[in-house]
């Protein structure tokens, strides 16, 4: 760049190298910049320091914490701030196995190979067999699969009236979850089993879906509920047990008595 010679400041060849010279317009940019240099002088306080200008306070040093600031302040967030995004924090708070919470995620996150994200992947599919699987009247995708569905809203019924919880129209994966688990608090559940419930209605409808669109099992909406049934029981056995005599049958009876 440059040097101090004699006690004043000679300004080298800047970075350009000699072979660039003679290419097009280099030679009367380079002597153009070269002269606005010297018309300039430079400042003549002292030699040229490294100073940190990463914090709002220019007087302060560099620190690690200011470093830190410095990019945080210029991150760019991904999209606006999600009122249910709390869903994602008391979901892995869940005592269920960590693959069904990860299970979890992925529905939050629309990370299932539901037919439209196959489609919009490139996979082929003919377009008689985009439908629903379990309804056979509208296309499929998570929303639908899980929540929307006119044969998964009965199964949701079915769930709902054996815990004693009323019904709701939501559709939306994290609303839907936020709704089960604040019902399941206000029953006072043990911590941790509020979202339960919710995880084992959606995990045994995927493996159906899997099972009668790979291998054209029989279903009912009668078999999905007991799944889930069967399925809540032994996920009541992972984390803390308060109640470890009770039965299936008296689990069936009375639920929320379990969980609490
Ligand atoms: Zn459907």
């Amino acid at each position: 760049m440059g040097g101090w010679e004699e006690g004043s400041w000679k300004w080298g060849d800047l970075g350009v190298i000699e072979g660039l010279l003679g290419e097009d317009g280099v030679d009367s940019r380079y002597g153009t910049l070269k002269g606005r240099l010297v018309e300039f002088g430079g400042l003549k306080e002292g030699r040229d320091v490294v100073v940190w200008r990463g914090t709002a306070d220019t007087a302060s040093s560099f620190s690690v914490a200011s470093c830190y600031d410095y990019f945080r302040r210029g991150r760019i967030p991904h999209g606006p701030f999600e009122k249910n995004h709390g869903a994602f924090g008391l979901l892995w708070k869940s005592e269920v196995p960590h693959k069904v919470k990860t299970f979890g995620w992925r529905i939050f996150r629309n990370r299932f190979p539901t037919l439209d994200l196959l489609l919009r992947r490139g996979v082929a599919i003919p377009a008689n067999s985009l439908n629903c699987i379990l309804c056979d009247t509208s296309e499929e995708n998570s929303k639908h699969f899980f929540f929307s569905c006119e044969v998964v809203k009965k199964v949701w019924s079915e769930v709902a009236v054996w815990v004693g919880k009323s019904e709701s129209n939501e559709e939306d994966c994290k609303v839907v979850f936020l709704d089960w688990h604040n019902f399941f608090r206000s029953k006072k559940v043990k911590k941790g089993k509020e979202g339960m419930i919710w995880l084992a209605c959606c995990w045994p409808l995927w493996i159906i879906r899997n099972g009668v669109r790979f291998r054209k099992d029989k279903w009912s909406v009668n078999d999905i509920v007991w799944n889930i049934k069967l399925l809540a029981w032994k996920w009541m056995f992972f984390g803390k047990i308060t109640h470890p005599n009770f039965s299936y049958y008296e689990f069936v009876m009375d639920p929320l008595l379990f969980l609490s």
